[in-house]
């Protein structure tokens, strides 16, 4: 559902400096989308950017994205394509396929998939046939659109059945997970969700995999960059498919990525092209190269723990303004909150705080059928705040969605917090 806020963004241009060049001449050519862009910038740079999927990427990427790779057919895969003139393209997928299999200690990697659902939709393809069981995080507990939804592909191809989470805990019931592996024979099982602030217990999901005859997918979209940066567990000596978005924590373009052992290679590579897409985008190809080697650096590593210790700190001080911290606190960039306690409901809480300037989600909590809402850190610690950061983001929560104070000053403080903080300085 798309969120406005009543901050007027187009009243408030980051400085000409932080443009680039090709920016600004678009600005004069095609003035309309050129308006738009520099509006969105503003927001961007106006407002706090708490989705837990979002990020911001590097010029770098952003300077890929907006190359002339952008111009070039590539379908199929280096060294055998459909299209002549391949060759940079080539050299780009190339290079991002090494550093995708170094970054991440795979075997093979495909990083074509024009998004994460594109990268599941090809997991699904390369393992499975339709009608096929799948044992996946229920809809309610955080599954994602492609475990199952009724009116996604999943769900209507295949037979889904879902696993929770202990209400009390909020943590996975690996109990239950076994028991539905065991009485109905999955062909795959997916670990991986939209809003579980912890770490699956991949080892455990290997072995109940394993009991079963089932593949274990798992979609790790959210996790990537921690992983990337040693900051969460991996996936990949336990799953036989690992399936990704390059951008949320990851920090690179817009995207999806798979990997696998060389045993499934030719499948998964198939499954991508040609059966579930065309040509690859070959300018995001070159940009998830450049996210890769951006998120091998120690910088990286840095800021991969510093997203979760701002988790951490941001779900405490959350606690101690009132809200119900699912988990009882996190150890991603994901902090699930019930605002009941404060008297509003998620969707309300989440009304009130965009209308602030504080952009986030709701999203489905372990209990019963009310909404929370969920937030993310990956953004703010690029932007270079600090955990004091959080504890004012706390502050700000609290107040608006108390209602307290003034809400001009409000939406004020947000501002200069976001302002402190520009994501693309000059
Ligand atoms: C984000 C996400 C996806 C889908 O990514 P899109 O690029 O939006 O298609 C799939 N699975 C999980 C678990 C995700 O978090």
């Amino acid at each position: 559902m798309p969120v406005t806020t009543p901050l007027a963004p187009a009243a408030v241009p980051p400085p000409d400096t932080t443009l680039p060049q090709d920016f600004r001449a678009l600005l004069r050519q095609d003035p309309e989308i050129g308006g738009i862009l520099l509006a969105e910038a503003g927001r961007q740079a106006s407002t706090l950017q708490l989705i837990a999927a979002e990020n911001f990427t590097s010029p770098a990427v952003l300077a890929a994205l907006g190359s002339p790779l952008a111009n070039k057919y590539a379908e199929g895969y280096p060294g055998a394509r459909h299209h002549g003139g391949c060759e940079q393209a080539d050299a780009a997928e190339g290079l991002a396929v090494r550093r995708a299999t170094a970054l991440f200690g795979a075997e093979h990697a495909n990083v074509q998939p024009h998004s994460g659902s594109s990268a599941v939709l090809a997991a699904y393809a390369a393992l499975l046939r339709p009608g096929d069981t799948v044992l996946a995080m229920g809809l309610p507990y955080g599954g994602h659109l492609t475990h199952g939804a009724p009116g996604n592909f999943s769900g209507r191809w295949f037979e889904f059945v879902g696993y929770g989470v202990d209400p009390d805990s909020g943590l996975i019931d690996y109990a239950q997970v076994r028991a539905l592996a065991r009485a109905r024979r999955p062909k795959a099982i997916v670990c991986g969700s939209i809003s579980y602030p912890r770490h699956p217990d991949y080892e455990l999901f290997r072995d109940i995999a394993d009991e079963a005859g089932a593949y274990l997918i798992a979609d790790a979209a959210h996790p990537m960059g921690l992983i990337a940066g040693g900051a969460a567990p991996s996936p990949v000596p336990y799953a036989d498919v690992v399936c990704a978005t390059t951008h949320k924590v990851l920090r690179g373009p817009r995207g999806g990525m798979i990997l696998c052992g060389v045993e499934l290679a030719e499948r998964i590579d198939r499954a991508v092209f040609p059966f579930t897409q065309g040509g690859a985008q070959m300018h995001t190809v070159a940009a998830k190269a450049v996210a890769f080697g951006e998120a091998a650096t120690p910088a990286y590593a840095v800021y991969a723990h510093r997203v979760v210790a701002h988790a951490r700190a941001l779900a405490a001080a959350l606690e101690a303004e009132g809200f119900e911290v699912t988990t009882g606190g996190t150890d991603t960039h994901l902090v699930v909150a019930d605002p009941a306690p404060l008297g509003v409901d998620g969707r309300t809480a989440r009304e009130r705080l965009c209308a602030a300037g504080m952009v986030l989600d709701t999203c489905a909590l372990p209990y019963g059928d009310a909404r929370g809402i969920r937030l993310g850190t990956a953004a703010v610690t690029t932007q270079g705040m600090d955990e004091d950061d959080m504890a004012r983001i706390a502050g700000l929560f609290g107040a608006a969605v108390r209602e307290e104070g003034d809400t001009g000053r409000l939406r004020a403080d947000v501002r200069a917090l976001a302002e402190r903080n520009p994501p693309y300085p000059g």
